[in-house]
């Protein structure tokens, strides 16, 4: 791993940060330390890295603003991508073209401003492109694969390929990336409809304010941390089980909203992890409810990085 890091500061490939707090590069503001960060310049440094990664098997993730993932408090034996050079955009009628590392609640403003319907609902959103396209990021009943025409990633050959809407088998919080982890989302396209920026401007003022009354916005935390279960609420199942303001160490289930693990100083990812779990076994036990969580969880020894539906 050393031989590598050496490899990849000498060949400038971008900023390279070692042993970095993963803390400082999730919304929870957890996890362990990242034996390498790296932040590509570009495309062809990006693909310089992944081809190093790739002969010398070495393990790596692509993280975008860690809004939607859990690390565990142990070291990341690997390489974590960050693509925040990926971050062009460019608007043509109602076609917006966007690089993964640009932040939603940007794009949904610039959306707006050019008066395109549709991107509402990203507005309050704190990941990035590539973070939505992966996770199908979504609210008030309209997600990222209700807009998007195409997005462009690298394949496991390291070949740079445009997949349609369908090729990205999307469901409610899944796509296709989600089975495919080695694949990298380089950039979307949306296809948007024409609208009056103004009304636009209100229904996204709307629901920010409505998220300041119902979201425990002024502590870390990761969004929602189950999926709902067809037919009923995560939030509300955790709430009628009693588990409001459930804490371990320094993480706690909100008071606000019972489908959020909020960071009340200083948490371990332990801490948040051993919530999850208590909720998952008491929802099992008193409902027969199985819950599963939309966080992705990594680096976390004999745990699958996706919650699977399957499980
Ligand atoms: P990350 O958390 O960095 O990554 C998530 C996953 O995507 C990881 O597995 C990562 O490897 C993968 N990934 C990221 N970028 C790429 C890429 N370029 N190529 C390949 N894989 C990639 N989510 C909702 O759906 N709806 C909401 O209303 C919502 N509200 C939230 C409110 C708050 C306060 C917070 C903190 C979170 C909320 N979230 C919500 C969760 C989160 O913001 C979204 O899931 C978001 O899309 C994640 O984007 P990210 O860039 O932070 O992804």
């Amino acid at each position: 791993m050393q031989d590598v890091i050496k490899e990849i500061i000498a060949l400038h490939l971008g900023k390279v940060l070692i042993n970095e707090k993963l803390s400082n590069h999730t919304t929870y503001r957890v996890g362990g330390k990242a034996r390498c960060i790296c932040i590509p310049k570009g495309i062809d440094e990006l693909l310089t890295l992944l081809k190093i990664i790739k002969e010398r098997k070495i393990k790596h993730i692509i993280l975008g603003n860690g809004s939607n993932v859990l690390f565990s408090d142990e070291i990341y034996d690997g390489i974590v991508i960050k693509l925040d050079n990926f971050n062009k955009i460019s608007i043509n009628n109602n076609i917006i073209v966007v690089g993964a590392g640009y932040p939603l609640i940007r794009l949904s403003n610039d959306a707006m401003r050019n008066s395109l319907k549709g991107m509402e609902f990203m507005g309050g959103i704190p990941g990035t492109v590539g973070g939505a396209v992966f996770m199908n990021a979504g609210a008030y009943g309209e997600d990222t694969a209700s807009i998007i025409q195409s997005v462009k990633i690298i394949n496991s050959d390291l070949d740079i390929v445009e997949l349609s809407k369908d090729d990205m088998k999307y469901s409610y919080r899944t796509s296709l990336l989600q089975d495919h982890l080695d694949f990298v989302c380089l950039e979307a396209t949306f296809k948007l409809t024409k609208g009056n920026s103004e009304e636009i401007a209100n229904i996204m003022k709307e629901r920010r304010e409505q998220r300041k009354l119902s979201q425990p916005l002024n502590y870390p935390s990761a969004g929602s941390v189950f999926r709902n279960p067809s037919g009923m609420y995560a939030g509300k199942l955790i709430e009628d089980m009693g588990l409001k303001g459930f804490t371990v160490g320094k993480a706690m289930v909100s008071m606000k909203h019972a489908n959020f693990i909020i960071n009340i100083g200083n948490a371990k990812a332990s801490d948040i992890k051993k919530i999850i779990d208590t909720i998952k076994i008491k929802a099992l036990s008193k409902y027969n409810v199985r819950l599963h969580v939309e966080q992705r969880l990594i680096n976390w020894v004999g745990v699958s990085e996706k919650d699977k539906e399957e499980d």
